[in-house]
């Protein structure tokens, strides 16, 4: 049993405060936010994920799991401090990295015995030995036996606890293999393969794999748009393509594109890592721009059918980024609502779990307890995110409460035969053959 003092509650350290609390580490979750605390010591998630809030009290239950604001307490006894604090996107792309220096300040001033500093927020790269650098000076002339290893997370929302117990990998970066060692031992029990190698690779390893995943997404969407046009099915694309063990099925969805919390702004900060340092990231560049396209598809999709948006009511299903997560951080949905809301449309809008955190960043949208009002005297339906909770609908209900039956599946998930047969006119994302099925025509 080690003792382990996790710095930020968000998806990442709660999660992983919690798994290694659950692998029989004695953990200390600690957050700058009174009010997320406040909350957790209630037994009350501050985020929705699925698993979390069982696997918490659990923990809580058996004293290996507490949450404090106060850092003397919570790295009194660590062995391992463990940064999981956001790196959101600065003015430039850039990470913004005032997060992650608190966190390092707070350790030089609040340690006075050996520790080793786990980075598991994902940061360009040098932040290991800008960490390292920031607790020297603050330190002034007092010594603190310390290393940092870098240690990027991989998990992600929806299946987070899943992804952490059982993962393709881990990575460990370090300028001294000892400690890298005592935080490889802390993830034996989960029997995943460890890569150990230096500092800088460790921070390269996570946004290369962020980007090339990006990057299959808008090379499929892509693809999409070809597809349209020559009359060919993307989704059978991607499934011939998949079979092929060289590229295998995953990420390869044609859709809205990507968003969240990591995606856009890890995409963004390479790139700017890129610039700076002089190259030129031609690749990230037009992943990007693919991304923002297809949300803009949408608006053409409507437009083809509906003339102008221009007072039509819009039903949008789903609002967080992805299913099985309430977060809204760059949602595809919220993008696309902005850009019919700019020409004139009225949005209605259903989500299972993100309606609170989307309201907040919502603005004269008419927020739904169900996707059957949503539909309510809507010109058109689009869906955002591919909720299970979506697959199966009752759409004869739905057209008979619509204005006007049009739909955009902004996901591929919906029987498009189906639909039209119901009397739908249907838009899907890359299916050429499928693509305009006008019920009046
Ligand atoms: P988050 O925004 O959900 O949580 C961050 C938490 O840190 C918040 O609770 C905030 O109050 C707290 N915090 C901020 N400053 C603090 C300080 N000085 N001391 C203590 N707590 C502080 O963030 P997240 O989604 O968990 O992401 C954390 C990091 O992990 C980011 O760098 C992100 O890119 C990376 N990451 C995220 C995911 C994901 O799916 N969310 C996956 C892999 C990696």
């Amino acid at each position: 049993m080690s003792n382990l003092c996790v710095i930020g509650t968000g998806y990442v350290g709660l999660v992983t405060g919690v798994c290694f609390a659950d692998l029989g580490n004695k953990v200390i979750c600690l957050d700058v936010d009174e009010e997320r605390i406040d909350k957790l010591n209630r037994g009350i998630m501050p985020i929705f994920e699925p698993g979390l809030e069982q696997l918490v009290k659990i923990n809580t239950q058996s004293g290996r799991l507490t949450f404090t604001t106060v850092h003397a307490s919570a790295l009194e006894d660590a062995e391992f401090a463990f940064i999981a604090v956001g790196t959101p996107s600065g003015v430039d792309g850039e990470a913004d990295m005032q997060y992650v220096r608190s966190v390092a300040e707070a350790i030089a001033d609040n340690v006075d015995h050996s520790i080793i500093v786990v980075n598991k927020s994902t940061a360009p790269v040098g932040t290991g030995d800008w960490v390292t650098d920031i607790i020297r000076k603050r330190r002034g002339g007092k010594p603190l036996d310390f290393e940092v290893v870098s240690n990027p997370e991989f998990l992600r929302e929806g299946s987070a606890i899943n992804d952490f117990m059982c993962p393709d990998r881990i990575v460990l970066g370090c300028t001294n293999h000892d400690a890298a060692n005592q935080v490889a031992k802390l993830y034996l029990p989960l029997r995943s393969s460890i890569l150990i190698t230096d500092l800088r690779t460790a921070e390269m390893i996570k946004y290369a794999s962020n980007a090339f995943l990006a990057t299959r997404i808008s090379f499929i969407n892509e693809i999409a748009n070809i597809c349209e046009e020559v009359g060919a099915d993307v989704r059978e694309v991607a499934t011939g393509m998949g079979y092929d063990k060289r590229i295998g099925h995953s990420f390869l969805d044609a859709g809205l594109g990507w968003g969240g919390s990591c995606f856009p702004k890890d995409v963004k900060a390479l790139a700017h890592m890129a610039v700076i340092h002089g190259t030129h990231p031609q690749l990230l560049q037009a992943v990007m721009e693919i991304n923002r396209n297809m949300r803009r598809m949408v608006i053409v999709k409507l437009r083809r059918s509906l003339g102008t948006l221009d007072e039509k009511i819009i039903g949008v299903l789903g609002l967080s980024f992805k299913p099985n997560t309430d977060d809204v951080r760059d949602a595809p949905a919220l993008e696309v609502i902005h850009l019919m809301q700019n020409e004139g449309a009225v949005i209605r809008a259903y989500d299972p779990q993100a309606t609170e955190n989307a309201a907040r960043q919502l603005n004269r949208v008419t927020l739904c307890k169900t996707p059957y009002e949503v539909a309510e005297g809507s010109d058109a339906l689009v869906l955002a995110t591919e909720w299970n909770e979506f697959k199966e609908l009752d759409f004869q209900r739905i057209k008979a409460s619509m204005k006007n039956p049009l739909i955009v599946d902004g996901r591929n998930l919906w029987d498009s035969d189906r639909l039209t047969e119901i009397g739908f006119t249907y838009f899907g994302i890359g299916r050429g053959n499928h693509t305009v099925n006008n019920h009046n025509e």
